[in-house]
């Protein structure tokens, strides 16, 4: 409520469009800025949803190399813009109040209706520096809305990576060997799997975690992102 109040005396300034921002929920990104963000109906990679120059391919390089472990990823929009400035204040600026509108967002895609929804860990180490982990509060709002069960104390992040950006495939195959594990896996086993992270980059990560779940033994494994990085 204070909150609220204060932000209608002193207004915000919308980092994307610099205008004072008057929307609650949003802020400090306004309204005009929020509303124009807008999902990806371009042509995209059947399996891992990586925007494509043109319709001709309906696969990309990569997945037809390196077949994925999971069914398909579906991101909503592209890692720009306003998209990007909102996911950049509430993961670095811990502006949590942004997870509830950016769910939402997320929401719009057609996600399918698994036994279990995932999120994409952090290390111990991060999650303290972080305070909480982005992708694990989008996939509790994932798994209420299609009633599924969130699972914690499955996949585990037992170290922290360099950042994919700028390496090739094989450098970042290298890169995320043995960065993530898995534990119990018995709760996975047989169990349809939704993957839930907030930017597809590379796609090293749920590509790697998608094998792991895989190998052991969960049934169909899916992801899904609030955004993918723009074609290379
Ligand atoms: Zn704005
Ligand atoms: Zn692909």
């Amino acid at each position: 409520m204070i909150d609220r109040f204060l932000r209608i005396l002193f207004p915000e300034i919308c980092p994307v469009c610099k205008k004072p921002s008057t929307d609650h929920v949003t802020a400090p990104i306004c309204a005009d800025c929020w509303q124009a963000i807008s999902s990806y109906e371009g042509p995209a990679c059947q399996k891992c949803g990586k925007p494509l120059v043109s319709d001709v391919s309906i696969t990309c390089g990569e997945c037809l190399e390196d077949e994925p472990a999971f069914e398909w990823v579906r991101s909503f929009g592209l890692y720009d813009g306003a998209l990007k400035e909102a996911i950049s204040l509430f993961k670095y600026y811990k502006i949590k109040r942004l997870s509830r509108p950016l769910s939402e967002m997320m929401l719009k895609i057609r996600i399918p209706h698994t036994d279990a929804v995932i999120p994409v860990p952090l290390t111990k180490k991060k999650l303290r520096q972080r305070e909480f982990n982005q992708a694990a509060l989008f996939a509790k709002h994932i798994a209420n809305r299609i009633g599924a069960k969130i699972i914690l104390n499955c996949l585990i992040k037992i170290r922290d990576t360099a950042p994919q950006v700028g390496l090739n495939a094989e450098e970042r195959r290298k890169n995320i060997k043995n960065a993530f594990g898995i534990v119990n896996k018995e709760v996975i086993q047989g169990k349809s799997v939704i993957l839930v992270d907030d930017v597809f980059t590379t796609g090293a990560t749920i590509r790697n975690c998608a094998k792991l779940l895989k190998k052991a033994g969960a049934g169909e494994v899916y992801a899904v992102t609030l955004a993918h990085s723009m074609r290379d």
